[in-house]
């Protein structure tokens, strides 16, 4: 993979005698035993090097992100994970879907404010007909003109076929018809089924979730897939996350990014649980870990490892930026399901992402949803921004 390791990397992995580290940094595939060992036993300092050597390389220096906008169009969903503080039952005063028209003039008006993605996630809403979500589409591309549309998780396709009695290959090939560009990252959790059952039980089967995805791959369609890692799960649960991921992107290559999201207790039931109490882990150390372990576990796999700002938090995520992650994800203008949580609330301008980047001592870039370069970004320098 690097034919020329540099000398002291070579010289950091004998000193951590860590084979799971040697075979990562040399382009071996791990199995899920390794890749737990390289989260929990691999030296922090020789981790975090070699993840961010690897990191810096591939990408030629270019830290990223780009101008996106968040929109949801229903809260309603009764999948009810213990997770979410986001969605609302279907007879709750707070339950709301909103009509593709109103969306298409919201997309509309994002454009012409510079907007270049509409990242769009909704609840799983039985009472939704299949012809709601083709209106969606098709308004939101009738309406602009060059903004790419990421949207719906596996998880949702996964169930508007089970809702609409239709098989997942004939959504994804309606929607792309339909102008459908990318499919969102979410929904993926922890993909290990002993984890699911107990956060999650009602969602779709870890199986079933990849194997939505290998399907938009296959139609062309490019998809992002998460981890939600920091609340009951262990290190060798992550691993078989990680390993699984990588076999569908060798065997139907399609992932563009990576992206590890810090669960955020707030007020759902999960983080108010005996079992998140006992079992959570919260400190940072534990989230440069698991940046730098999916770097070096999907190496030569999936290039774009993304630090979700919005989950992490600004400084963390900056943090992130020196530990194998490449890119800060998107302004998340509007973002809806985390910050129901009670931990955000607006998004970030490209000056301020550009900053952040520049301090972690990457070349800021802007980029589209296929992580294609389109300008280099000179971040706004205030004298109280600096290092
Ligand atoms: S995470 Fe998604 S599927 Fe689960 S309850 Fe929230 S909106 Fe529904």
């Amino acid at each position: 993979m690097f034919d020329d390791l540099p000398k002291w990397l070579e010289k950091l992995q004998k000193t951590s005698t860590s084979s799971s580290l040697e075979k990562a940094i040399h382009g071996d595939r791990l199995t899920p035993v390794e890749i737990a060992r390289l989260i929990e036993e691999t030296p922090f300092y020789a981790l975090s090097a070699a993840a961010d050597f690897m990191a810096r390389t591939k990408k030629r220096n270019r830290g990223s992100f780009t101008v996106n906008i968040y929109l949801t169009y229903t809260n309603v969903c009764t999948t009810s994970c213990s997770f979410c503080a986001f969605y609302s039952p279907p007879d709750s005063p707070n339950a709301y879907v909103i009509q593709p028209r109103k969306l298409a003039e919201v997309a509309k008006k994002a454009e012409e404010n510079g907007v270049m993605e509409i990242h769009m996630v909704g609840g799983n809403n039985p009472d939704l007909p299949f012809d709601y979500y083709e209106k969606l589409i098709s308004s939101i591309k009738e309406r602009t003109k060059k903004v790419t549309l990421k949207a719906f998780t596996a998880e949702e396709i996964w169930f508007i076929a089970k809702n609409t009695g239709q098989k997942t290959r004939e959504v994804l090939e309606r929607f792309k018809e339909l102008g459908l560009d990318s499919l969102s990252g979410g929904g993926a959790e922890v993909l290990d089924e002993e984890v699911q059952k107990i956060i999650a039980p009602k969602k779709v089967p870890p199986e079933e979730y990849l194997r939505v995805h290998e399907e938009a791959h296959k139609i062309g369609i490019k998809s992002n897939v998460t981890l939600m890692y920091g609340h009951i799960e262990e290190p060798i649960n992550v691993a078989r996350h990680l390993y699984r991921v990588r076999s569908i992107e060798n065997r139907s290559p399609g992932f563009i990014s990576f992206i590890p999201v810090r669960f955020n207790p707030g007020n759902t039931p999960l983080g108010r649980s005996d079992l998140y109490k006992r079992k959570a882990k919260v400190g940072g150390k534990y989230d440069l870990r698991i940046i730098a372990s999916s770097r070096l576990a999907l190496l030569g796999a999936i290039d774009n490892i993304v630090t979700y700002w919005v989950a992490m938090g600004e400084k963390l995520a900056q943090a992130a930026l020196t530990h194998g992650a490449n890119d800060l994800g998107g302004t998340f203008y509007q973002e809806a399901v985390i910050s129901a949580t009670g931990s955000f609330k607006v998004g970030k301008r490209p000056d301020e992402l550009a900053f952040m980047i520049a301090q972690a001592g990457w070349e800021p870039w802007l980029r589209d949803t296929f992580y294609n370069y389109i300008d280099r970004i000179n971040p706004i320098r205030m004298p109280w921004m600096n290092v």
